[in-house]
């Protein structure tokens, strides 16, 4: 999608501070952390959000949780929170799918 900012990011249109990178997805740190460490994993293909998970592309997002808990392992976090806002709702500003791994710091539960 030419004016998707995580497409840009992704094809490294605007520069990001990468923590992984493969042809399928990037991960990233986060530009507002909400946690001592906090970073994103976005495909590079574009989908909108999890609401738009389907069967042709679910092999790229169970890539990317593989390579969540490869570089949660890599940073040397051992606990950590994995979310995906899907709308308005719930919080989705950029929408181009993204999981979000925050950790280092106690986690409340319900999520606000
Ligand atoms: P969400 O609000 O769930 O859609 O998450 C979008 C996230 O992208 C927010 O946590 C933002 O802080 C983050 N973000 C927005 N722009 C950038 C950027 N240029 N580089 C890194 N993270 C960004
Ligand atoms: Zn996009």
């Amino acid at each position: 999608m030419s004016d998707c900012l995580f497409c840009k990011i992704a094809a490294g249109e605007i520069p990001s501070d990468k923590v992984y990178e493969d042809e399928v997805c990037l991960a990233f740190k986060d530009i507002d952390p909400q946690a001592p460490l906090h970073f994103l994993v976005v495909p590079k293909t574009h989908i909108g959000s999890v609401a738009e998970v389907s069967a042709d592309n679910s092999a790229v997002v169970a890539h990317m949780l593989t390579v969540i808990a490869k570089v949660a392992r890599e940073l040397g976090a051992e606990s950590y929170r994995v979310v995906s806002n899907v709308g308005e709702q719930a919080g989705q500003s950029v929408p181009h799918l993204h999981f979000h791994v925050l950790s280092g710091r106690d986690m409340t539960w319900p999520p606000g």
